[in-house]
């Protein structure tokens, strides 16, 4: 099992043995060890207010001590509903469940009995969790018929896409797509693709679901949906929203959202669905970003950073490519630019893994892969930033095994 909960923490894509964390605070973490490093994992996107902000702690504090579980509805479900419809109008109503994986199977299976459809259109080098119709082809035990009605086409490929769709117009119940690709490192989408996508799901009664589990919250506070003017009919969203504890969210107009059960015929509940302290944390977030709005500066720290990583592979004389949105980027070691799965794959994955590895040997904590994004909390500073680039020139003289490979 490799000792972890989830692969990407085995640093098996890097080399190394894995860290084991037990505490964090602001942009910092501290291993087993007792050594300090600075945080570009952010709890996987979620920690926008880095670690331990003290209005999270606050609102736990407060929500445990009226109770872990009360097993109904708690007010705190509808406060953070209405954060969410308040900040992206495509969504009318709100479900909460346990984890992203959850809320984009829910998606689907809304989809599925919205459209009386049962093909899903994918996108390679998106993930959406491991729901069965979502994994098809990436992992072993999907049952073949399971896995034939999942198609997947290239992303940023909108001939592929419309191929795809001509084809199967009739049969496709959805198609969802992270709408900017976190999870094949940071990948934008092309000019006018998203809108593209949105003109021919419409033309053929296609659902199109933006899976905003990173990008929502992230990318400003409507969610890249808002960033692109793009209107989804069906949104997920996690990470930001749970504050730090484990959440998902499906969210959409009334009339598609009103078919999940007790109201409708789509099932999903869950024992933890809506947890109070989940809940607690996420309002105490949403709160926090609305009230600060601290895209402006995390999107010009992030600039900062990338700006200074290219110098210093430029220096260095190592070709790389910085994709970034707002506060999240990937560092790809490679020399032509990465617009979907197949250049990404075709990055150098040794100098990554020398780089990440010099990188945490000075005290630098970067996801252990090199298809995952950094991200930035409103709590990194100008300092932090610079640090990092000092760091990287070190780490890049070593990706040419010149130095402490
Ligand atoms: N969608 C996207 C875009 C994600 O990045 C992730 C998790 N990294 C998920 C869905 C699944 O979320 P979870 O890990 O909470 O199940």
């Amino acid at each position: 099992m490799g000792g972890v909960n989830s692969p990407v923490r085995a640093f098996r894509q890097i080399g190394g043995e894995p860290l084991m964390l037990v505490r964090g605070e602001g942009a910092e973490v501290v291993d087993t060890e007792g050594r300090t490093f600075l945080d570009f994992i952010g709890g996987w996107g979620a920690l926008i207010l880095g670690h331990t902000h003290p209005a999270i702690v606050t609102a736990l504090r407060r929500a445990l001590s009226a109770g872990s579980l009360l097993g109904l509805t708690h007010p705190a479900e509808v406060e953070l509903a209405r954060l969410i419809a308040d900040a992206v109008p495509s969504v009318e109503q709100v479900r909460f469940t346990v984890s992203g994986t959850e809320a984009c199977m829910t998606a689907v299976r809304l989809a599925r009995a919205h459209t009386n459809r049962t093909k899903v259109l994918t996108f390679a080098g998106c993930y959406h969790g491991h729901g069965d119709s979502l994994m098809a082809g990436k992992t072993a035990g999907i049952p073949e018929l399971t896995a034939a009605e999942t198609l997947t086409v290239p992303f940023n490929d909108l001939a592929a896409f419309e191929d795809a769709v001509q084809q199967r117009s009739r049969e496709l119940a959805c198609v969802i797509i992270e709408p900017v690709a976190a999870n094949m490192g940071v990948v934008a989408p092309e000019p006018g693709y998203l809108a593209r996508i949105r003109e021919v799901t419409r033309r053929h009664g296609v659902m199109l679901v933006f899976d905003e589990v990173v990008t929502g919250f992230r990318l400003g506070w409507g969610g890249a949906q808002e960033r692109y003017g793009i209107t989804p009919d069906l949104t997920t969203f996690g990470k930001i929203i749970g504050g730090g504890l484990p959440i998902g969210a499906l969210g959409g107009p009334r009339r598609i959202m009103r078919r999940l059960a007790p109201e409708g015929d789509v099932f999903h509940g869950g024992t933890f669905a809506g947890h109070p302290l989940s809940m607690a944390a996420g309002i105490a977030t949403l709160n926090e970003l609305k009230a600060r709005s601290p895209y402006g500066p995390m999107e010009r720290l992030a600039e900062r950073l990338m700006a200074g990583l290219a110098r210093e592979a430029e220096r260095a004389g190592v070709p790389v490519r910085l994709n970034g949105l707002g506060s999240m980027f990937t560092l790809f070691f490679s020399s032509s630019a990465i617009h979907n799965f197949r250049q990404a794959g075709a990055s150098r994955r040794d100098r990554f893994g020398r780089w990440a590895s010099s990188l945490r040997r000075q005290g630098i904590l970067i996801p252990p892969s090199p298809f995952e994004a950094l991200f930035l909390s409103a709590v990194h500073s100008e300092e932090d930033v610079d640090r990092t680039i000092r760091a990287a020139r070190h780490a890049f003289a070593s990706t040419r095994g010149e130095l402490d490979a």
